[in-house]
């Protein structure tokens, strides 16, 4: 059917292609890609070949338009690198402009490496925020820490190797000591997952920067200090005169 299927793929193990997303990959018309080096792999493992147009959130809007054109007669599939598209990947400016046209648009879940990552941390699930990638620059990167410090939700960072440490140290100063995880190859062969408080993973990335793709995980900040025996009697004192 005519229209723009997202197409979440594997991070790391083609095993995690689910079976109606090679399916539509096999039978769109066109398929909208990052990179098509990364997808034509994807495809040649599944043996299949169709066509691929580069498509970017920054592509001309030329090039938008003439996708969500062909979507009122042919089935496009987005597909990032990795993942789930539209996060921290392209598509978002696609979607709404297939809305706009009033075309079908629908989803293919599967792998996305901030889910994923949450999953095996350990840390409260109930609710989180993911904020993507923090920005490299030390003032910018503190900014966007302090933007987030106060929010009572478990925290999702997506991040590489070589700027682990940096990142680390800037949530530990700001944050203070919050549990935290930091996951690591998900899916591959090296997966890992290292949890510690966020002093002890600054301190663990200092020096030793880890290969791979990483997605830090940081706990909510902590409830109020339990309640000290002196504040206890004086909330008992309260309470049994209210009684009283
Ligand atoms: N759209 C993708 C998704 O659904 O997860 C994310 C794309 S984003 C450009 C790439 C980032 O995702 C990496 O820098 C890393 O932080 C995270 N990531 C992707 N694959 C991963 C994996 N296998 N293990 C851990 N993190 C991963």
């Amino acid at each position: 059917k005519p229209g723009l299927y997202i197409v979440a793929t594997p991070i790391g193990n083609l095993k995690d292609l689910s079976p109606r997303a090679a399916d539509v990959l096999s039978r769109a018309d066109a398929i909208a890609v990052e990179d098509s080096r990364v997808t034509g792999g994807l495809l040649h493992h599944i043996g299949v070949k169709r066509p691929m147009i580069p498509y970017h959130d920054h592509s001309t809007e030329r090039v938008r338009d003439d996708l969500v054109a062909r979507m009122g007669s042919q089935a496009i599939a987005l597909v990032s690198d990795a993942g789930t598209p539209l996060i921290s990947d392209p598509g978002f400016k696609l979607v709404r402009a297939a809305r706009a046209a009033g075309h079908a648009v629908t989803t293919l879940p599967g792998p996305c490496a901030a889910v994923a990552a949450l999953t095996l941390a350990g840390l409260p699930t109930d609710r989180f925020l993911f904020a993507g990638f923090l920005p490299s620059k030390a003032k910018a990167r503190d900014e966007a820490i302090d933007e987030v410090a106060t929010i009572r939700a478990t925290l999702l960072f997506y991040e590489s190797g070589p700027r682990l440490g940096a990142a680390l140290a800037a949530l530990a100063a700001r944050l203070g000591d919050r549990e935290a995880a930091v996951a690591r190859e998900i899916s591959k062969m090296f997966e890992e997952c290292v949890t510690g408080t966020l002093g002890e993973l600054a301190a663990r990335y200092a020096e030793a920067t880890p290969k791979g793709e990483i997605v830090i995980v940081v706990a909510p900040p902590g409830e109020a200090p339990p309640a000290t025996e002196a504040d206890a009697d004086v909330l008992l004192a309260a309470a049994l005169q209210r009684l009283s």
